[in-house]
């Protein structure tokens, strides 16, 4: 087993802090997330200009944006409030991607506004952009990226999205050609490729295979239209071990074959940097939601009910995810019951575990639920109520330190008219 599952926190741990802060919370690591961040930034270091802009959407916390951004991470942006708050810690210009879908025209302005990288998700965006930049006083960006969606399937991953025909996002590849020579009519001298084609991708194939579509695809682009490229942006989709029994892709692997289809195409003159975008690789193994077991109940099967519900992880509600559960103090116990593990809400997929083996538990057990340091928190909502929680991050000291206070019932009435 090359992948084990060792909770953020001990128990005794766990017991301290919530002396302070009650269950359920998020928990991060920042020595985890920075030893894998320099890992990764090291592995494409052959790279000039190499940068990975992390993915704001999976983990949308300041504090955790500001420990990748030191280690010369850019960000990765979908929306006006991811825009604002790279705003608010101080990130900016082409740090910044701005990578988005059906865009409305204010959130182009605030892009062009921050000088962010802007990579256009369709070839009606590039009338739509210009447009913007025109009534905005703005001049067209000197680079501008593209979405590409090649609608091959990937026979290597077990993928979220899907066959990317059926996926939304992206421009054929004779939509590619007319956006640069529109582009170009608009002035703009570089050009970034982006795709993103399938999610979670296990295995060390999905970059390299990737990498090679765009590298040639650039390659060809340039012969069609004599595009100059500043950069072939990989995006996201490196996967992380769920489960126990599979193993963490080897970035440095994965690293030096993208590093062979870089050499393979790129024989001139022309040295294109790489971008990643990556949210799920960079964050989720080094978080854990911490919830407190509050009841049993047996009817036709085994239930134990958590102080957490979907609401604080959605991932298993939403797409069957499997995540690790550990019950701490009982690492070294015996998983000798079955049990579906629960959250409180009125919709019976708010199951963060279903026919789980694990130690015999009580009440007042604390469980460590792993990996839900990505699209854990970031997916959190409202539903029956609930609040979001608190977001704490273990610092390399070992002390504790709050990066996100939990809702109360304030901020949740905040937006109600009562009269
Ligand atoms: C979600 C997303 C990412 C990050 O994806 P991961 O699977 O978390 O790596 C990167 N880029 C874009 C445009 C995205 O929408």
């Amino acid at each position: 087993m090359s992948n084990e599952k060792k909770p953020i926190i001990t128990k005794e741990q766990a017991e301290e802090i919530k002396k302070t802060y009650p269950t359920p919370f998020h928990i991060y690591d920042e020595k985890g997330i920075e030893d894998n961040a320099r890992e990764m930034i090291e592995a494409f270091s052959w790279c000039k200009g190499f940068k990975e802009h992390f993915a704001v959407k999976a983990t949308p916390n300041p504090a955790i944006m500001k420990i990748l951004h030191k280690l010369g991470c850019g960000m990765d942006c979908s929306s006006l409030a991811e825009l604002m708050m790279c705003e608010k810690c101080g990130i900016l210009g082409d740090d910044i991607m701005f990578t988005a879908n059906e865009t409305p025209a204010e959130e182009y302005e605030y892009a062009l506004k921050l000088g962010a990288c802007i990579t256009l998700d369709d070839l009606t965006h590039v009338d739509f952009l210009a447009d913007v930049a025109k009534k905005g006083g703005y001049a067209m960006p000197e680079v501008v990226s593209m979405r590409y969606n090649n609608g091959v399937d990937f026979a290597i991953n077990n993928c979220i999205m899907g066959s990317p025909q059926d996926a939304k996002y992206g421009m054929t590849r004779s939509q590619l050609t007319q956006a640069i020579k529109k582009l170009q009519g608009y002035g703009v001298k570089k050009f970034g490729l982006h795709a993103f084609l399938a999610s979670n991708n296990l295995g060390n194939d999905y970059y390299p295979t990737l990498a090679g579509i765009l590298f040639d695809t650039a390659r060809e682009l340039t012969e069609e239209t004599g595009a100059d490229w500043a950069f072939v942006n990989l995006s996201g989709g490196v996967g992380i071990p769920y489960r126990p029994d599979e193993d963490k892709p080897d970035i440095k692997i994965i690293a030096s074959k993208v590093k062979s289809e870089y050499d393979r195409v790129f024989t001139g003159e022309m040295k294109p940097s790489i971008r990643t975008e990556l949210g799920r690789y960079m964050l989720a193994p080094y978080g854990n939601l911490i919830t407190t077991v509050l009841h049993f109940k047996h009817i036709y099967k085994e239930y134990v009910g958590v102080d957490a519900c979907a609401a604080n992880l959605m991932r298993p509600a939403m797409y069957g995810s499997y995540h690790h559960i550990t019950a701490l103090g009982k690492e070294q116990e015996p998983c000798v019951n079955k049990y579906d593990v629960v959250g409180g809400l009125c919709e019976n997929n708010d199951k963060f575990a279903i026919d789980r083996m694990l130690p015999a538990l009580e009440k007042g057990d604390v469980l460590a639920i792993h990996d839900t340091g990505a699209h854990g928190f970031a997916m959190g909502y409202n539903y029956n109520g609930r609040l979001r929680s608190a977001e704490l991050l273990l610092q390399k000291d070992g002390s504790i330190k709050l990066i996100r206070r939990a809702e109360t019932v304030d901020d949740y009435f905040a937006t109600m008219i009562f009269e």
